[in-house]
C-alpha cells in the first residue's frame, strides 16, 4: 500500500500549498509514489489515518487547537509547512498589537471573528515532527524532506546562512546599495531567490544555527539602524534564536 499523505491548512495565506500544485508535472510523479487522501485545494474526500500531514498557517482560533490535535492523532508524521506553521511567521506580527484593536481595524465592531487570539506556530499545542521553512515553501526543498521521509530518513535543513548561497550565485551584496539584509543570519535553502530578484532577505527562512549575531548587530549600527529599527527587522518573520559572539 503507498503512504498516505494529507494537506491541511490554518491561518496564512495557502501560498506554501500553491508552491506544491506549481511542482506540476514533479507533483503529478508524486502521485505515483503516494496517496494524497485529504486536500482540500484540489480535492473533497477526508480520509482517516495518515502517514504524513503537511500542515500549513498558524493556529488562531480554540476550534483551530483541536483541529490540529485531531491531525496529531491521525498521523504518524506532522510537517509544519511554512513559516506561518514553523514559527507563527509574518502573522506573529499581531503580538506586538492589542488583539482588541486589531480585529476591530480589520473586521469591524461585529461578532465576525471574536473567537481569534493571537498566532501561535504548531509546536505550540502539538509535537512537530519536521519543519520545512520558508514564506513561501522552496517547492524543491518540500520534495527533498517527502523523499527523506518516504525512504525513512530524517530530513535535514541547511545548517548555514543565505549569505553562503547567494555569495555562491555571485549575486551583488545589498548592503552595498545601503539596504539592510537579513541574509547573514538567516537559515539558507531558498538559493537567494529574493537577492536573485533585485529585492533584500526578510529573514523567512528562520534564524540559521548558531548565529554569530553580535557582529551582525554590529554590521546593522554601522548602516544607522538604531535597536528599533534592528527589533523591526526581526520581528517581520518572527524571528528568534540566541546567537552567539
Ligand atoms: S508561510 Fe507565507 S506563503 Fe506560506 S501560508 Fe504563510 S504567508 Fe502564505
Ligand atoms: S545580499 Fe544579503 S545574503 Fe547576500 S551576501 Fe549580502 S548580506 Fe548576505
Amino acid at each position: 500500500m503507498k503512504p498516505r499523505i494529507g494537506f491541511f491548512d490554518f491561518t496564512g495565506c495557502e501560498g506554501c500549498q500553491l508552491s506544491v500544485l506549481n511542482l506540476e508535472n514533479q507533483f503529478l510523479e508524486l502521485l505515483e509514489l503516494v496517496d494524497v487522501v485529504e486536500f482540500r485545494e484540489i480535492m473533497d474526500e477526508r480520509s482517516g489515518n495518515l502517514d504524513i500531514a503537511f500542515v500549513e498557517g498558524s493556529i488562531s482560533r480554540r476550534e483551530d487547537v483541536r483541529r490540529l490535535q485531531g491531525i496529531r492523532k491521525r498521523t504518524k508524521v506532522l510537517v509544519a509547512l511554512g513559516a506561518c506553521a514553523d514559527t507563527a511567521g509574518i502573522n506573529a506580527l499581531s503580538h506586538f498589537r492589542d488583539l482588541k484593536t486589531l480585529k476591530t481595524e480589520v473586521y469591524g465592531d461585529g461578532s465576525l471573528m471574536q473567537d481569534l487570539e493571537h498566532p501561535m506556530p504548531l509546536n505550540a499545542y502539538v509535537a512537530v515532527d519536521v519543519r520545512i521553512p520558508g514564506c513561501p515553501i522552496d517547492g524543491k526543498e518540500f520534495l527533498a524532506v517527502l523523499q527523506a521521509l518516504l525512504l525513512g530518513r530524517e530530513p535535514e535543513l541547511p545548517s548555514y546562512s543565505v549569505c553562503v548561497e547567494c555569495k555562491l550565485a555571485e549575486l551583488p551584496c545589498t548592503f552595498d546599495r545601503e539596504l539592510v539584509c537579513l541574509g547573514p543570519v538567516t537559515r539558507a535553502g531558498c538559493h537567494a531567490q529574493c537577492i536573485e530578484g533585485g529585492d533584500r532577505c526578510r529573514g523567512c527562512r528562520g534564524m540559521v544555527d548558531n548565529p554569530r549575531a553580535t557582529p551582525y548587530y554590529r554590521i546593522l549600527e554601522t548602516h544607522g539602524l538604531s535597536e528599533e529599527d534592528i527589533l523591526r527587522e526581526f520581528r517581520t518573520f518572527n524571528m528568534r534564536g540566541g546567537g552567539q559572539e
